[in-house]
Parts: C-alpha cells; sequence; structure tokens
C-alpha cells in the first residue's frame, strides 16, 4: 500500500523518504511544493528528478491530489462556494470556501456526520459516521488554496459538520499544522473552534497554548428549551458551559463568541433576550445572532425582522456586544447547519 503523506511533519517526511531511499533534500523540496506553492501532484514539482518522480508515485501518494470533487457549487454572488468532497473511504465531507472583503476563510467540517443531534441542523441528522483525521482538516484548507492561489486561505472557522470537541487531537493537530511557519503561517487569532459546549474539550483548551478564538453554540438560555433544540445540554448543562467558556476567555485573552440562533417562538422573546444578557453580563464576550436557516425537514423558521432587531436591541441596552450573523451561501445550502444533508438525501 502507498504511504499517505500529507500532513507530515518535515521530519516525518524525511524519515519516509530516507526509507524509500530518496535523498534527504528532497523532503523539503516536496514539503515546499505541498504547503507553500500548494501544488500536490508530484510530476508538476519542477526541481524533482523523473527518476525520483516515479518512486515517489510508487511509495506515496498525496491526499489533496486524489480527492475527488464530486460538486461545487457557487453562490449567485460568487462569493461563497461548497465542495462535496469524496473521502478515500468513499464517505463524503463539505467544505465551505467564503470571500470577505478581508480575505478568504473556510469553514471546515471535523467529523462526517454529528452525533450531537441537535433539533435544528441538518449536519446530525444521520448521526456521526467518523472523526475526520487532521490531515483529512488541513485538505480542506488546501484544497482551497491550489483554487485561488496566489492567493490564500487566511482564516479558518471550525463550524461545518461535526463537534470539534470530540475529535480534540485531530483537530487542534490539524490547527497547529496550519499555524506552522513552514506551511500556511496561519495566526491562531485567525482561527476559530465552535462548540455545542463539551466541557472537557473547553477546559483541555484552556491548558494549552493556541489561543484560538472559542464559539459556543448557546441558542438558548432557558434549561428546557436547550434541551429540547440541543440534547448535549442533558450531560452539560449551559450555566457550567459559559463559566468554563469564561475561564477560556480568561486564560487565553480571547473573547468568546456566543452563537445563538434565532428561531420563531422557540428562543425569540424579549424575556429570553434579558435572560441572555443577564448570563452574559460582565464576561469576556459578545453574541452573534443567526436568523434560522429553516431546515425544511425540522419545521424551524426564522423570526420576523423586527423581533430580531427587537432582540438585538435589548443585548445591546444591557452592553452585550452583539451582531447580527451576515449569511453567505444560502442559495447553494452552505449557510450553517445545512451542510450535507440535502446530497443524503438525493442519493
Ligand atoms: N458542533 C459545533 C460546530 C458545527 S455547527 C457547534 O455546535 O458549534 C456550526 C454552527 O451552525 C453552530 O452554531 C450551529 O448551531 C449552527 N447551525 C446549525 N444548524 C443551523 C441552522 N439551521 N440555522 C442556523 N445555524 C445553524
Amino acid at each position: 500500500m502507498k504511504k499517505e503523506i500529507f500532513g507530515l511533519t518535515p521530519e516525518e517526511l524525511q524519515q519516509e523518504f530516507v526509507a524509500a531511499g530518496l535523498k534527504k533534500f528532497r523532503a523539503s523540496q516536496v514539503y515546499q511544493w505541498l504547503y507553500k506553492k500548494c501544488v500536490f501532484k508530484f510530476e508538476e514539482m519542477h526541481n524533482l528528478s523523473k527518476a525520483d518522480i516515479t518512486v515517489l508515485n510508487e511509495k506515496f501518494t498525496v491526499m489533496p491530489a486524489n480527492i475527488n470533487i464530486l460538486t461545487r457549487w457557487k453562490s449567485s454572488d460568487g462569493l461563497t462556494e461548497k465542495l462535496l468532497l469524496e473521502l478515500q473511504d468513499g464517505n463524503s465531507l463539505e467544505t465551505v470556501l467564503m470571500h470577505h472583503d478581508y480575505g478568504y476563510s473556510v469553514c471546515v467540517s471535523s467529523q462526517v456526520g454529528c452525533a450531537m443531534a441537535c433539533a435544528f441542523c441538518a449536519s446530525g441528522l444521520n448521526g456521526c459516521v467518523r472523526n475526520l483525521t487532521s490531515a483529512e482538516i488541513i485538505m480542506q484548507v488546501y484544497l482551497f488554496n491550489s483554487m485561488i492561489a496566489p492567493q490564500q486561505v487566511s482564516r479558518v472557522v471550525v463550524m461545518g459538520s461535526g463537534e470539534p470537541m470530540l475529535n480534540y487531537d485531530e483537530v487542534t493537530g490539524a490547527l497547529k499544522f496550519l499555524h506552522r511557519e513552514d506551511t500556511a503561517f496561519m495566526s491562531y487569532r485567525n482561527m476559530t473552534v465552535s462548540t455545542c459546549g463539551i466541557i472537557p474539550g473547553i477546559e483541555r483548551l484552556a491548558e494549552e497554548n493556541i489561543p484560538i478564538n472559542l464559539a459556543v453554540s448557546l441558542h438558548a438560555v432557558k434549561d428546557d428549551v436547550r434541551t429540547q433544540l440541543m440534547p448535549v445540554n442533558k450531560g452539560f448543562p449551559f450555566p457550567s458551559v459559559i463559566a468554563a467558556a469564561e475561564k477560556y476567555a480568561r486564560a487565553s485573552g480571547r473573547q468568546v463568541t456566543y452563537e445563538y440562533i434565532l428561531i420563531k417562538d422557540k428562543n425569540d422573546s424579549p424575556e429570553d433576550a434579558q435572560l441572555l444578557s443577564n448570563y452574559l453580563k460582565f464576561k469576556h464576550a459578545s453574541v452573534n445572532l443567526i436568523p434560522a436557516n429553516p431546515v425544511p425537514e425540522k419545521g424551524f423558521e426564522r423570526p420576523p425582522a423586527k423581533r430580531i432587531e427587537g432582540f438585538l436591541r435589548i443585548l445591546q441596552k444591557n452592553k452585550i456586544n452583539a451582531t447580527i450573523r451576515k449569511e453567505m451561501g444560502k442559495d447553494i445550502n452552505a449557510a450553517c447547519g445545512q451542510l450535507r444533508a440535502k446530497f443524503n438525501d438525493n442519493k
């Protein structure tokens, strides 16, 4: 079987190459092609000898060169692009590129499917199939890097399918890799991990020296409503999640973002807005209000604009930093919570 080399460190790559009878310096050449030039095919790496290219092709594979892009959608405004990828084991995965005025960001998935079964989300409709490897997470960024070269993705948000804190090592491994000076050299400040509130993961993150942004999917501040929307609330009640996230904010110096989907007549009342303010008062935090993306299978609706603005105003009156999320890619089902399900439905 050929050895997969995508995502290996320079040291690991060198070991593999030497074991395959290649010169040491070939490893640093290939490494540069992969992570600085975003070239994934050995035959396109111009400083390699023909003989070495033959050996490399016999012994090694490079994941992004072998990923089958099943579908590629572009939003009508051209700013969002979604890929449906076929992984090597036949599973499929969605990943989204967004073009902002400050640059490109990618919304990566951390698992195939999701086990969290949030009531409003399409990713968890069929449960979690498996964790992604760190190479598969890195690959999502690099596929886009190669498409937009010589530009580069400057931000990564782990907000696609899956619960990143249940795949902690692979997710943080991928982020550390992307941070390396000899790869994408991406600042931790430009990385965000979004969790539904897995407390042990948040605590672990607080102990590491990787000051990434933490986002917490809160979505309700009444216990019964949150449990109904997010079953994870039974194991990790939200007040304890907020306490853990606050500790992270203090340890990392990074403000925590609370995501709050506004669902008509579910969590969008003025009373909810006041309760949310009470919970977040004096916290190192901000709120990102997300008008619900309707998931037809679930029967959720978006509140009227007036109701959304009213909710925002109450937060602001309470001096809570809050914004309404700018929506991207809705026409290609690339918006939050819409990933993957459509394709599986149509299969
Ligand atoms: N499991 C992680 C990350 C993936 S979900 C988490 O829960 O944070 C990324 C974000 O999309 C979460 O805030 C999630 O709650 C939100 N989301 C899911 N379904 C949505 C929908 N139908 N409309 C709007 N946002 C949704």
